[in-house]
């Protein structure tokens, strides 16, 4: 073994204990984080950081750059990948919150090797599609994402705006059928009670269509995320299920949130560019639904589409409106187990 050399040229053993431990750690962490369910920017970014490839400022000055150092998330330490990943007041909460929700308080070395593997070994069922690893690997993304808009939008790092993301995340790819045998031994989990059956969503299924009132006319919009890009459609009919007009598009790499949005945007831009007032607009996408109706802030370019979305639906005088599929319900409300006639849909009408 051969000994190379710490920062202030003083012998230690645990400085020599440190490179051989940290190799273990990053082939260790490499076995999960190209999980197939996550994008692969995220991946990409996982396999960077736990090599310091990131452009923090001790990264910067290590190479040679003269810069000053503070950090984004309190402004009062050197901006290190320990301190923003892991040990920094934003990154604590941020573990905190996901290591309660997951029964893991960890307490290993301050480094994010360290801290992914000790997700990754939290439980023996634990492969690389596991919710235990898609969670620490998106929370380090929406870090260093939170970290960049404080750093160049002037935006505040916090917390429980990336725990959301995190979140907003997961149902994503739950909805994208992307997290089948991820919840083994976490069946429990907050976001295993909203997936649906692997291969649901490939049959065709019977949906009820309740008529938008006289004279009025209802648009719904859909959209999915494949391996072969983002794509999504949408018809509009009038009162008496006659199709006014209908649409597909691709929208290249985006996320299923963004898809969905993107999506609603392209009807009622059809709907503008027909001159259609007090259009009815549906989405099956709970969580865009939600982001419109409550106002939270998005990241960007998805923030743009929603203002164009809200713009949109106030010109037309429309309302927004989400479709529920009975299969959740049930999920959700066993009393209503007795109902078998699951390819129908409720409304929910939400104000935008
Ligand atoms: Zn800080």
């Amino acid at each position: 073994m051969i000994w190379e050399g710490s920062p202030s040229g003083n012998f230690s053993v645990s400085t020599e204990l440190e490179g051989p431990r940290q190799k273990q750690n990053v082939s260790l962490v490499s076995q999960f984080i190209w999980s197939p369910a996550l994008p692969t920017k995220i991946s990409f970014f996982a396999w960077r950081l736990v090599r310091r490839w990131v452009p923090l400022d001790v990264q910067l000055q290590r190479k040679g750059v003269h810069l000053g150092s503070m950090c984004s998330c309190c402004g009062g330490a050197r901006e290190t990948v320990e301190h923003l990943f892991v040990t920094g007041p934003v990154a604590v909460s941020v573990w905190g919150h996901f290591g309660q929700q997951f029964g893991i308080s960890w307490r290993g070395a301050p480094g994010v090797s360290s801290l992914l593997v000790g997700w990754f070994l939290s439980h023996r069922m634990v492969k690389a599609n596991h919710i235990r690893v898609l969670v620490p690997m998106a929370a380090l993304w929406f870090i260093w994402r939170s970290r960049n808009q404080a750093r160049f939008e002037g935006s505040r790092m916090r917390a429980d705006h990336i725990i959301w993301e995190v979140g907003n995340l997961m149902e994503f790819l739950g909805e994208a059928q992307k997290l089948g045998r991820s919840f083994q031994g976490d069946e429990d989990c907050i976001w295993a009670r909203g997936r649906r059956r692997v291969g649901v969503c490939r049959q065709s299924m019977l949906v009820a269509w309740s008529r938008p009132p006289a004279q009025g006319l209802k648009l719904n919009t859909d959209a999915s995320v494949t391996s072969l890009g983002a794509f999504g459609g949408g018809v509009a009919r009038s009162s008496e299920g006659r199709v006014i007009f209908a649409f597909y598009k691709e929208f290249g790499d985006v996320s299923v949130l963004h898809a969905a949005a993107l999506a609603l945007l392209s009807g009622l831009v059809y709907c503008l560019d027909r001159a259609i007032s007090g259009v009815r607009a549906e989405s099956d996408s709970a969580a865009l639904v939600r982001m419109l109706a409550s106002g939270a802030p998005a990241s960007w370019p998805l923030c743009n589409v929603l203002r164009k979305i809200r713009f949109l639906l106030q010109e037309l005088g429309g309302s927004l409106g989400h479709v529920i599929d009975d299969e959740h319900d049930l999920r959700i409300n066993p009393s209503q187990e007795d109902r078998n006639n699951a390819g129908d849909h409720d409304e929910e009408v939400v104000q935008v």
